[in-house]
């Protein structure tokens, strides 16, 4: 959530900010603005709404200089107006920064700092932070500190984070302190770009990429001073840190709307080849199970488990509820999938035999990271399931598993799912080939999951029929999802893909649990979604269907190809290749995020940015 960006060099500063917040702009759109350094003043352009706005802003009236700063917002405290906008000015415009995270304790320093006679000009917390560097900067410079050095700068800096609590990525320029960009780092991701005689500043890796491949991970409570050819990195408690370089692997392609539409519209698409990576070099058909480098615990460790615990946040939460499923199943593994922003609160009895996954596609999200490092503190192995290779989550981990699907824009997730599902399942079959499961058990698997990709291909083929089911069903305000066993984290992943992209009210629920509730809602006016391919229960579905059908509720059906008996029960029937039951999810996610994505388009939402939402949440 809320990008930030930096730059320091040669280059033209606006022009590289403008860029790099466009690339940004899918982790917040409330607002964007830029700070300049020039030779006199420290230059500010800022405006609510997207990053388009502020780029006629800058063409209008254009700014100059060498450093800069710059941000697109996903607002937490005040309005998305363009005074709350960043970047934020302390004092008398001595410091401007730009903030991503939460200042839990703003209040208080906002209560001291007004009777200190600072202005407050925006309801941000954010604020607070720039007029206390502001307010720590004269006190440096009262003490004898020179304001154009950046050792006063750096202990104005220690001095103001001592006293913030919170959360915190921030890209600080002071204005007597030329060529100089600050940054420090308290659970907001922030990366830094080394170039020769230029350095970049980011939230993550995007801004970067065809600029340079040397990156530097900044950590928690690390400060970083950026000068044209020069990196100096501190810890706040352990003094310097010796810089470690990696190097990126993305590349600009990968971000390419190439054909499509819309980045959800090619992510939707991309599936067959995202399951395909996730499967790359993970299948052993001679021994009959998966291949999983890098867990970081050996067979006899693995063995001594006898709980995992997985946890997430949203449709990482519904990847994890069918690796609950699948765990217990092939592998006989007591399992359970826990909200991250709960577990972190709650302290449910584990024991030191317990293992614990966090699932997340940027491996930032502060919810998961929080879960983590409480279950980490408490001594249990804490591995990642994660796409962002260098994400936090994915460096603070013992291990874990990559699911290697490339960059996802969409802020509604829909390929990293299918490789959370397909990650999970490999994962059940390795621990099942390790316990119980027999080698042509394992052997059928991997024959299963090797003809995935082509499955989801052909299930790619359902696009036409739901694109009209869509046409005619997007009118409708209230939708059911309805699902059972694997089906139901399908019903649930369906329902939220509805929510947050097209703003219609839908429910997901065990298609028997609705006739404990949510029956009541069922009218002619509320069309029921059910997931119901062949499998086991199969007939108890259709029961669950007929009974909505007796209360003249429209149903659209997810089933098997060549199901023609659904469509005597169904108003619409979409079909998608038939595949054993733990793999359903994988087959079934498919119309169901066409059909979110192509009823956001009927009512004209933007379905890459939908309102109030952002990708990756870095805030509690
Ligand atoms: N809390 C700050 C604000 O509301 C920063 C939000 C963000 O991370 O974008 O402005």
């Amino acid at each position: 959530m809320c990008g930030i960006v930096g730059y320091v060099g040669y280059r033209s500063v606006p022009e590289l900010l403008l860029e790099g917040l466009h690339r940004l702009e899918y982790r917040g759109y409330d607002s964007a603005g830029i700070a300049v350094l020039g030779d006199r003043d420290i230059e500010i352009r800022k405006k609510a709404g997207r990053v388009n706005h502020l780029a006629e802003l800058v063409r209008t009236k254009p700014v100059t200089g060498r450093v800069g700063i710059g941000h697109t917002r996903w607002a937490t405290h005040g309005a998305t107006t363009d005074q709350n906008s960043h970047p934020h000015v302390g004092g008398n415009g001595d410091v401007v920064i730009v903030h991503n995270g939460v200042i839990e304790n703003y209040d208080v320093l906002r209560k001291q700092l007004t009777q200190l006679g600072y202005v407050f000009r925006s309801q941000t917390d954010t604020e607070v932070a720039a007029h206390l560097l502001s307010h720590h900067l004269e006190e440096q410079i009262r003490l004898g500190g020179e304001p154009g050095d950046v050792e006063t700068c750096l202990k104005a800096v220690y001095a103001t984070l001592d006293r913030l609590k919170g959360t915190y990525g921030l890209g600080i320029l002071f204005r007597e302190c030329p060529d100089t960009l600050i940054a420090a780092r308290c659970g907001s991701p922030l990366v830094v770009g080394v170039g020769k005689d230029e350095y970049f500043l980011a939230s993550d890796a995007s801004p970067l990429v065809g600029y340079t491949k040397d990156v530097v991970y900044l950590s928690d409570h690390e400060i970083a001073v950026l000068q044209p050819g020069n990196l100096r990195i501190e810890h706040r408690s352990r003094g310097s840190v010796s810089p470690s370089v990696q190097t990126l692997e993305q590349v600009a392609s990968d971000t390419d709307l190439g054909q499509y539409e819309h980045y959800m519209l090619k992510e939707i698409y991309e599936q067959p080849q995202t399951i395909e990576n996730a499967l790359r070099g993970r299948l052993d058909g001679e021994e009959a199970t998966a291949v999983i480098g890098g867990l970081n615990l050996t067979a006899k460790e693995l063995r001594r488990i006898d709980r995992i615990v997985l946890t997430a946040c949203g449709t990482s939460w519904h990847s994890g509820l069918v690796g609950e499923y699948v765990l217990e199943e092939f592998a006989r593994m007591p399992t359970e999938v826990e909200y991250a922003s709960e577990l972190r609160y709650r302290n449910p009895p584990m024991s030191d035999r317990t293992l614990v996954f966090a699932i997340t596609q940027s491996g930032e999200t502060a919810d998961t990271l929080a879960a983590m490092r409480e279950c980490k503190r408490k001594g249990h192995p804490t591995l990642a399931i994660c796409n962002v290779v260098g994400s936090t989550i994915a460096r603070e981990a013992d291990g874990g598993i990559y699911l290697h699907a490339g960059p996802e824009i969409g802020v509604a997730s829909t390929k990293a799912f299918t490789s959370q599902v397909t990650v999970l399942t490999l994962l059940a079959l390795y621990l099942g080939r390790m316990r119980h499961m027999s080698y042509p058990a394992g052997k059928r698997i991997i024959g299963q999951l090797r003809d995935m990709p082509e499955k989801i291909s052909k299930a790619l083929e359902c696009h036409a029929q739901v694109k009209d089911v869509a046409e005619r069903y997007h009118h409708f305000n209230n939708f059911l999802y309805l699902g059972r066993l694997y089906n139901f984290p399908v019903a649930l992943e369906g329902a939220l893909k509805l929510k947050e992209i097209s703003y219609i009210h839908a429910e997901g629920y065990p298609a028997a649990e609705m006739k404990h509730g949510p029956i009541a809602l069922v009218d002619q006016q509320t069309p029921s979604v059910f997931v119901v391919p062949r499998g086991g229960i199969y007939p108890k579905v259709v029961s669950n269907m007929e009974e909505i059908r007796a209360r003249r509720g429209p149903i659209i059906a997810i089933a098997c190809e060549g199901d023609t008996d659904i469509a005597r029960i169904a108003d619409d029937v979409i079909y998608v290749p038939d595949v054993e039951e733990y793999l359903q999810p994988l087959v079934c996610a498919i119309p169901l995020q066409l059909l979110a994505y192509h009823i956001a388009l009927h009512r004209g939402c933007n379905v890459d940015r939908p309102r109030n939402l952002a990708k990756s949440v870095t805030v509690e």
